[in-house]
């Protein structure tokens, strides 16, 4: 029988906070722009490169054939393992913008959820290529109703 294609997907929970600030912008249009999930605080004047939290959600799908012997794709333990290792591992309860690589060298890059969707989908690649499979999409939430989806698109 010829082998089929399917599609799975594994999801993960983590906690961080971040903050977004382009540091070629004056406070006002900073918070103007991030509102608030900027760095600087409405009714604080002294207030700036301040965190707050989101409860984050990550889906990732990935695809390959249906194998003979087991009926997986992939084992979901062993995604899990990896999403666990390489996402919750680096982000949970940290304080994005200062701890986590590439944003805490890079202060123009800003940790928004299509950004962080770009960096996860980067750091799992090569793991899951071990894996036989290939990647077809990482979606962030940050929250239960704004996600962002990164299907690998783009270099750099
Ligand atoms: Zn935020």
């Amino acid at each position: 029988m010829k082998k089929q294609v399917a599609e799975i997907s594994k999801e993960i929970t983590f906690e961080a906070a971040h903050y977004l600030h382009n540091p070629q912008w004056d406070r006002v249009k900073n918070l103007e722009v991030f509102r608030k999930c900027a760095g600087y605080r409405k009714d604080d004047p002294k207030a700036s490169h301040y965190p707050h939290g989101h409860s984050y959600r990550l889906a990732v799908t990935v695809q390959g054939p249906i194998q003979e012997d087991t009926g997986f794709v992939a084992d979901f333990r062993v995604l899990k393992e990896i999403l666990q290792r390489e996402v919750y591992g680096r982000f949970d309860h940290r304080f994005i913008n200062k701890e986590v690589e590439p944003f805490k060298n890079d202060q123009h890059f800003q940790p928004t959820a299509e950004n962080m969707a770009r960096v996860i989908w980067q750091l799992l690649e090569p793991f899951l290529k071990k894996e036989k499979v290939r990647m077809v999409q990482v979606t962030l939430w940050e929250t239960p109703d704004s996600s962002a989806v990164f299907k690998g698109n783009s270099k750099g």
